[in-house]
């Protein structure tokens, strides 16, 4: 990222915060736009949790990892604490076998975690009432309001003389020999020499005049949230049926299906009322959770689970993606710094910068890189697996990208 260059980030969710912050450490002078509110959508109806012990291999696990410390990093510059905690998780969603498997992984992978019998959990989790007879103690792991953390970033950017606009739907992008000159609003055009598109569920359109279509697989999640009550539980609780914490000031979080679709048939309403009575039948002296809020979210989601949208526009310079397709909210401060240091990687940056932050020192599977080619834009789609692998599994995913290489 040169100096004083001028970056426009599209979107304000988690993932656009974090890259205009990242751009913004490298030099550059940094816009973020959104259309809607600031803080993002997906970020708006988010579990928030931030984790890397569910991760299909261990290249995406050492990601997700790496992810886990760059967030702590965050928390210690911005001082999140009334936007996160570092509570631990109790997981004890499957059982029999699939239980000592999902422990047997995470122990293989030197993932701080714990077997905890029902004597110990008791003590932990003293509201429990259907106590499990074991579970597993992820004691690093944490949750955040994704959209708060991403308000608390946009307001470091704007400390740091970024400017930051919601309410600003970015509608184009102008080129002038070959490379992003400007982005047309519907307030008007910005000259920039670098566009950023982080627009979360948006990524499956042609996006600005950038010829692309992805197939994406988004689904949709509910996630419900109840009025406070004193903090009477200590962790996030991955239980077989429901999953849920509580935020900084007492209120319930709570998802159903983890990563799963909701059935459109029940309606929200009368889903989280189902939700809210699980929670209600596991915990033992507390009053009546009062439901306060419930949403559907979309999930930003590939067809082709662990693929990250990332990098940048091969028929247009300066035009970037930058699309998490999975756990934006654990990825988003690495992401973040992989997009601004992929462009500074690129050959135009500081030496001091590209060595603290190069991929291939923190993250070698990421020099795995495969590349995909729409028409007019390329777009780099990483995924932390050999080669061969990830190149036959997303011929068979993606179709249409590679159908134009
Ligand atoms: C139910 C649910 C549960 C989840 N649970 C977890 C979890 O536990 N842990 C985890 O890590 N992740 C979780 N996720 C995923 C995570 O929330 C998302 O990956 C992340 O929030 C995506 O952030 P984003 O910034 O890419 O998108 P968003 O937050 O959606 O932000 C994109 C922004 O782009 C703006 N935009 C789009 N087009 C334009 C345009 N043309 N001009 C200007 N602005 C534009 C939008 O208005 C929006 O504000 C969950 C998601 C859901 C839905």
């Amino acid at each position: 990222m040169v100096v004083n260059q001028q970056v426009v980030v599209v979107g304000s969710g988690i993932i656009g915060a974090s890259v205009a912050l990242a751009c913004q450490d490298l030099g550059a002078e940094v816009t973020v736009l959104d259309k809607g509110p600031l803080g993002g959508i997906a970020s708006g109806n988010s579990f928030g949790w931030i984790n890397a012990s569910f991760a299909e291999n261990q290249a995406y696990f050492n990601l997700r990892n790496e992810a886990l410390e760059r967030f702590r990093a965050l928390d210690q510059r911005l001082s999140l604490e009334n936007h996160m905690r570092w509570q631990g998780t109790l997981w004890w969603e499957d059982v029999g076998r699939d239980f000592a498997e999902q422990f047997q992984v995470l122990t293989k992978r030197g993932y701080p975690s714990k077997l905890l019998k029902y004597s110990e959990i008791e003590i932990l989790e003293p509201h429990l009432r259907e106590v499990p007879n074991e579970a597993i103690l992820t004691a690093t792991e944490g949750a955040a309001q994704a959209k708060s953390v991403a308000c608390a970033i946009l307001d470091e950017v704007k400390r740091n003389g970024g400017t930051v606009r919601g309410c600003v739907p970015v509608t184009g992008v102008g080129q002038a020999a070959g490379r992003v000159c400007s982005v047309q609003t519907e307030v008007g055009e910005l000259l920039c020499d670098v566009v950023v598109l982080a627009t979360g569920a948006a990524a499956q359109n042609a996006l600005l005049g950038l010829d692309w279509t992805l197939p994406m697989a988004n689904n949709a999640g509910i996630i419900l949230q109840t009025d406070p009550l004193p903090q009477v539980i200590q962790h996030v609780l991955m239980t077989p049926d429901v999953h849920f914490r509580q935020n900084l000031d007492g209120s319930f979080v709570a998802g159903e299906i983890f990563n799963g679709e909701i059935n459109p048939n029940v309606s929200a309403i009368a889903l989280a009322s189902e939700i809210i009575s699980r929670i209600q039948t596991k915990l033992r002296n507390i009053p009546k959770l009062g439901l306060t809020d419930v949403k559907i979210g979309i999930r930003v989601l590939c067809p082709w689970m662990g693929c990250l949208l990332l990098g940048p526009s091969r028929g247009l310079a300066g035009a970037y993606s930058c699309h998490v397709m999975h756990s934006g909210v654990t990825l988003a401060p690495l992401i973040g710094q992989l997009l601004a240091i992929g462009n500074v990687a690129n050959g135009r940056s500081s030496p001091l910068l590209v060595r603290a932050f190069a991929p291939n020192r923190v993250l070698p599977e990421l020099e795995l890189y495969l590349s995909a080619y729409s028409q007019k834009l390329a777009v780099k789609i990483v995924k932390a697996v050999p080669i061969n692998t990830a190149e036959a599994a997303m011929r068979r995913a993606l179709p249409y990208i590679f159908a134009n290489i």
